[in-house]
């Protein structure tokens, strides 16, 4: 996103239905295909095929692309693949966009509102579709820079944009909506859910001094669980000590609870034992996710754990959760130095300070935006 595209073919302007009318596979030859390699071309991937022809380089392409999208990644052209090809091959300031029905779908769409937001113009969630809320967002900007209010994204309105430089990801705007829709804005009025990592018959990874994952997660979850309550927040367990539901259970019970929060709490392990350090995740579309787990991250850096970022994964405790979730692995029991300070009550402590610091971080964030 933002980044110029390489010089390619011209992306192709068609709508879906006239061209995808089944399913553009490996082994087919075709105008199709050659259309279909032109937009992969397009958005920076590499086909080698000869043109009109899907063979294996087309497939790796496609399946790039759909992995890229969050779209089964079956390495064939259905009609879902092929609208998000074309809505990829947008690119914005290609088209003027305004309120119409069907509304303008694209990625330039999903650009304008994460520019729009970035600046303080809340065009709601950046779904890529131009709806009531980017018309809003399109006419308070146009009023802010002395662009003519006709409330239509056109080429003054994307050279007044351009003089401006905004590519600062993670917006307010987003935030606060998906803080709205989550429930409580507020920690001292919030349902957290915590949930203990493995559990009864699943010890989890065992570290080099014998220590159990399931045993430091339940241990950290208490102990984060007290410092939330202190700051007036309600505290529920995905588990009882002595169980080990699935993950789609424990997603269930969250959402049972209607809570506002959930932090799913880990250990890493690795074959190396050298590997250390602090990695948070979070589901790809949870804007709030996302910023949670930011949060929880540089707390946990600035006390002085390893920076091993924070990641969009499709966990299941992610994905099947309702409310904004994260899951924090806090260091790599399977690392001797880690393992070694996880036996200490007080690193365990400062580990549930550095939890509890980004939760309310979180919630700070959200408030001032
Ligand atoms: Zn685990």
């Amino acid at each position: 996103m933002g980044q110029p595209l390489p010089p390619g073919p011209a992306p192709l302007r068609c709508c879906s239905e006239e061209i995808v009318k089944g399913l553009i596979r490996q082994g087919d030859r075709s105008q199709q295909v050659a259309d279909v390699q032109a937009r992969l071309r397009g958005l920076g991937l590499q086909v080698d095929d000869e043109p009109g022809s899907f063979g294996d380089s087309t497939r790796h392409a496609v399946r790039t692309f759909q992995q890229g999208r969050g779209i089964l990644a079956d390495g064939i052209v259905g009609p879902n693949t092929w609208s998000e090809l074309v809505e990829a091959s947008w690119r914005l300031g290609d088209r003027s966009l305004y309120l119409k029905h069907p509304p303008f779908r694209g990625d330039d769409v999903a650009l304008l509102q994460k520019r729009l937001n970035a600046l303080g113009f809340d065009s709601g969630r950046e779904d890529g579709i131009f709806g009531d809320d980017t018309t809003l967002a399109v006419r308070a900007f146009q009023k802010e820079y002395g662009v003519a209010e006709d409330a239509i994204w056109g080429p003054r309105s994307q050279t007044a944009l351009a003089g401006l430089r905004v590519d600062r990801p993670g917006t307010a705007a987003q935030l606060r909506e998906e803080l709205r829709r989550a429930g409580s804005p507020d920690l001292h009025r919030a349902l957290v859910v915590l949930d203990p990592g493995h559990g009864g018959d699943d010890p989890g990874s065992r570290g080099t001094t014998g220590l159990l994952e399931a045993d430091v997660s339940w241990d950290l979850a208490v102990r984060l669980a007290e410092r939330l309550a202190g700051m007036g927040a309600r505290v529920r367990f995905t588990r009882t000590e002595a169980e080990c539901p699935d993950a789609s259970e424990r997603a269930r019970r969250a959402n049972e609870v209607a809570g506002d929060l959930f932090v799913s709490l880990h250990l890493n392990a690795h074959g190396e034992p050298t590997a250390e350090g602090s990695s948070t995740y979070y589901f790809h579309t949870s804007a709030a996710g996302r910023a949670l787990a930011e949060a929880i991250q540089e707390e946990l850096v600035a006390f002085g754990v390893r920076d091993c970022r924070s990641h969009a994964r499709s966990y299941t405790v992610l994905r099947e959760t309702r409310m904004p979730a994260v899951l924090v692995e806090p260091v790599f029991i399977s690392n001797p130095d880690e393992a070694k300070r996880l036996e200490e009550p007080e690193f365990r402590a400062f580990l549930a300070d550095a939890l509890a610091g980004g939760v309310s971080r979180y919630y700070a964030s959200g408030a001032v935006g």
